[in-house]
């Protein structure tokens, strides 16, 4: 057992602050490693205020993971000590049951979330906001070279919840749609088109939309303008929506083609009305929740080989809260990463 310093909460409206937490020292199959970086994912932020239900608080949010390995139990041969590597949302699960064998670890029912989750060791779990971890090496992944510690740490969320979705449904010359250009979506956008899909931006304004051209968006559309829905119905053959706030869901719903299909990777807190009519013909809404260890794995190969790169903006610890409101405002271009050298002792 170690004690490292971190950031994080202590109720679902204090300031993120410094706090001191415990790692385990690794066991046969665990990974404990050094935090560089770690981004800063909107569920981290409907967590920490308990939009999601109560969180246990202190709470050390994160799951956005980069850093170096440091110490490795006796029967690891994923990594080895010093290799570069990351973490996502998760840290364990029973690896038995058919979601497991499938490589779909997320749904898991015994699967350990990487922060305010129970451990396998009895512990709630904290995440990255710290600096050091120690994680099962099943749930650790390798940073190809190509690709920086820091733009690697959004790519284990971001990436990932982006990547699955879009890599089940896309195939080349597809007509694809990324609602909500934040962190999510602007990853998505790149995803999109090095898949060989013409990719539109449906933002809530113009403000972004040098950056959607940039990312390898064609088209881009303003929901505030009038008559954006009018012109986009019939259009898509996918729509990712990334939004984190309620929406109106019929108008892209009816921006699909007869056979669309709509992912929905966005979690806003409270609910939304959906009129299902907008689903005839015969048109799908998925959901979609992060992906499986091997598609993590498969997710950073393929950002290392097409170039696909978060946009971060890094900051100091004692940032942390006022990152979060900019997030809320949609100010942050595209994501904040968290230098993890800045945590220490106050
Ligand atoms: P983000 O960076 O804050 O991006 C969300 C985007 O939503 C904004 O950039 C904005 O794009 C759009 N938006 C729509 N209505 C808004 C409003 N009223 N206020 C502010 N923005 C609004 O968040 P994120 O980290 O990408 O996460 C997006 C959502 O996905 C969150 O709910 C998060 O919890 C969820 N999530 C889900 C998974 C999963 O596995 N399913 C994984 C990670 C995150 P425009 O300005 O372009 O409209
Ligand atoms: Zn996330």
């Amino acid at each position: 057992m170690s004690t490292v310093h971190a950031y994080g909460f202590v109720s679902s409206t204090s300031p993120c602050r410094p706090l001191e937490i415990e790692r385990r020292a690794p066991g046969p199959y665990d990974v404990l490693f050094n935090i560089a970086y770690c981004g800063i994912c909107h569920s981290d932020i409907h967590t920490a205020r308990s939009e999601w239900g109560p969180a246990r608080y202190p709470l050390v949010v994160g799951h956005e993971i980069t850093g170096i390995v440091r110490e490795i139990g006796s029967k690891v041969t994923k990594v080895k000590v010093g290799d570069r590597v990351g973490v996502g949302c998760m840290v364990d699960s029973c690896g038995q049951c058919d979601y497991c064998r499938q490589g779909m670890e997320q749904f898991c029912s015994k699967g350990v979330w990487t922060y305010g989750s129970m451990g396998y060791d009895g512990k709630v779990t904290q995440g990255g906001y710290s600096q050091a971890i120690t994680v099962q090496e099943h749930f650790v992944f390798q940073i190809p070279e190509a690709i920086s510690l820091e733009d690697a740490a959004p790519l284990l969320c971001a990436g990932i919840t982006t990547y699955s979705p879009l890599k089940r449904w896309v195939s080349p010359g597809m007509k694809v749609a990324v609602v909500g250009l934040g962190g999510l979506g602007h990853i998505g956008v790149q995803i999109a088109a090095a898949m060989g899909a013409e990719v539109s931006v449906i933002s809530h304004t113009r403000s972004k939309e040098a950056d959607g051209i940039a990312f390898g968006a064609q088209h881009y559309y303003a929901t505030t303008e009038e008559g954006t829905f009018s012109k986009l119905a019939g259009q898509f053959d996918v729509i990712l929506t990334t939004v984190s706030s309620t929406d109106d869901y019929t108008d892209y719903i009816n921006s699909l083609n007869k056979t669309g299909v709509i992912v929905n990777v966005g979690m806003p807190a409270a609910p939304l009305e959906i009129y299902m009519r907008a689903l005839t013909p015969r048109r799908t809404l998925q959901g979609s929740l992060i992906g499986g260890a091997a598609e993590t794995q498969d997710m950073l190969q393929f950002c290392a080989e097409h170039g696909v790169r978060p946009r971060i903006e890094m900051i100091s610890a004692d940032q942390i809260t006022a990152a979060y409101d900019s997030v809320i405002g949609s100010k942050v271009r595209y994501r904040y990463v968290i230098d993890a050298q800045t945590i220490h002792d106050r």
